[in-house]
This record gives structure tokens, sequence and C-alpha cells, in this order.
């Protein structure tokens, strides 16, 4: 393969050196180290306040890290002369929330950063909104409003507007932690339906059967560090840290 000859900074989607991030006397994240390879799934788990959302902020720098080194994609976004706008355009990112503008259309929430960042016209822009639509089963929704949606299909609107963008990797931030239970299920599939595909995601969740059936691998993370990391079985099933264990045994 002719990959083995490029840097392998160039292969992966996302390396963190070294990464630390305080608020004012807070330190919330103490020197992070880890890797995403392309088409890899990764799912961080761990207690409230641990880091997670920070880190995973930290990696399209909508927080600017205290110390050390983010590259995604091969640029490091660290670098004070990156434009990061143009790299957080190859970034999609999901959060709880589902951040739809609430007067427009699904459609139109699909089409307007197409049009306004990546200059498509209407009509592309619409097919490709189309498209993702379907990709998460709501063609028959695109005339409708947010309010006219439950959350579970809100959230399915907003992963397919990140996809519209055509990100090379998803972060998801507990995608799933505001919606009702019986409306989980339906994100998952889709989650586990872009990750079949080869889509690179990085993914903040408390649904442990969806990290132990679809991710590559699983960071535990518990005040600020990366406790132990590993594939699902080992970590999930077999964690070797008492951290690790007493968190499992609260949330499984
Ligand atoms: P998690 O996502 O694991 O629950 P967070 O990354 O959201 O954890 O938060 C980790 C810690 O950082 C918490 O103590 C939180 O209160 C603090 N924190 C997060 N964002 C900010 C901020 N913008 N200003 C001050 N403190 C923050
Ligand atoms: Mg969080």
């Amino acid at each position: 393969m002719h990959t083995d000859q490029q840097p392998v900074t160039a292969r992966r989607a996302i390396e963190v050196e070294g990464l630390h991030k305080s608020f004012g006397a807070l330190e919330v994240l103490k020197g992070i180290d880890f890797s995403v390879e392309r088409g890899e799934v990764v799912c961080v788990i761990g207690p409230s306040g641990s880091g997670k959302s920070t880190l995973l902020r930290c990696v399209n720098l909508l927080e600017e890290p205290t110390a050390g080194r983010v590259t995604v994609a091969g640029t490091e976004v660290t670098d004070p002369d990156v434009d990061i706008d143009r790299v957080r355009r190859r970034i999609g990112m999901v959060f709880q929330s589902f951040n739809l503008f609430p007067h427009l259309t699904a459609l139109e929430n699909l089409t307007i950063a197409q049009r306004r960042v990546l200059r498509r016209d209407r009509a592309a822009a619409e097919q490709v909104a189309r498209a993702n639509l379907e990709r998460v089963g709501l063609s028959d929704k695109e005339s409708a409003y947010p309010a006219q949606l439950s959350g579970g299909q809100q959230q399915r609107v907003a992963i397919a507007r990140a996809l519209s963008m055509e990100p090379e990797l998803m972060l998801f931030d507990e995608p799933t932690s505001a919606l009702d239970p019986e409306l989980v299920g339906d994100v998952l599939a889709v989650m586990r339906g872009l990750a079949q595909e080869g889509m690179t995601m990085l993914v903040v969740t408390h649904e442990m059967s969806f990290a132990r059936e679809v991710a590559d691998r699983v960071v535990f993370m518990d005040g600020g560090i990366i406790v132990e990391e590993g594939v699902p079985e080992r970590v999930i099933a077999d964690p070797q840290h008492e951290r690790t264990r007493t968190f499992l045994a609260r949330v499984l």
C-alpha cells in the first residue's frame, strides 16, 4: 500500500499530544495523548466533569488548549497561523442539543451552510441535502420545521446537516443524552450506519452497548486524564483500573 510511504500524521484523522486545558485555576485536561486513525470509531466514556466535552472542543478549537498539540487530518490546528475555519469545515460536530435553526425547514437547515460556506448553488445544495435526509431516514420531513419534529428526528437532521458539509471526520458529544429513551435507538442506528460506511468518528457517549458493539476503541477518562484505553472487549468487559470498574458499575 502506498499509504505506508506517507508520514504517520497524514494517515491519522486526529492526533493529540500533551494536551492541557485550564479554565482559570481549574485544570480540566491534565496531559492527554491519543490519536484516531482514519476510518476508526473511538468512544470516549467517563464520569460527568472528567473533561470529555472539553477534549472534543479542543479538537476543533472551540476551546483553545492551554498547552499541547492537536493535529487534524495532517493540519496542526494549534499552530497559531492555521486557518481554523478551513479546518473546522472538514470536521462535523453533533451536540447533545441539536442546535437547528428554528425558523428554517429541515431542508433549509441542511442547505444554508453549504451555500454560505461552500458556495454551492441552491440546486447542488438541495441535491446533497436530500441525499443526506434519505441517509438518516427523513426524506418525508424536508419541509418540516424543527418544532414539528421529535427530538430524535431533530438530532437526525443535525447529523444530516453535518454530513452535508462532507466532513472527513465526525465528533459527537453525547448525541442521545437529551432524548426520550424510545428515540435513542433511531439515532444510534444512523450512527452505526455511518461507522459501517467507514466514517471516522469520535463519540462521547454513555451508551455502553453502542460503545461495545460499534467502537474500535474505547477511551476511559477520569479527572482530566485518560485512565485506560483499548478495544471495547477489554475496557468495558475487563477493565484494568479500579476507577474504570467503579464507573462501569454505576452505568452498566
Ligand atoms: P464532561 O464533558 O466530561 O462532563 P467537561 O469537559 O464539560 O466534562 O467539563 C470538565 C470540567 O471543566 C468541569 O468541571 C466543568 O465545570 C469545567 N468547565 C467546562 N467548560 C468550562 C468553561 N467554559 N469555563 C469554566 N469551566 C468549565
Ligand atoms: Mg460533556
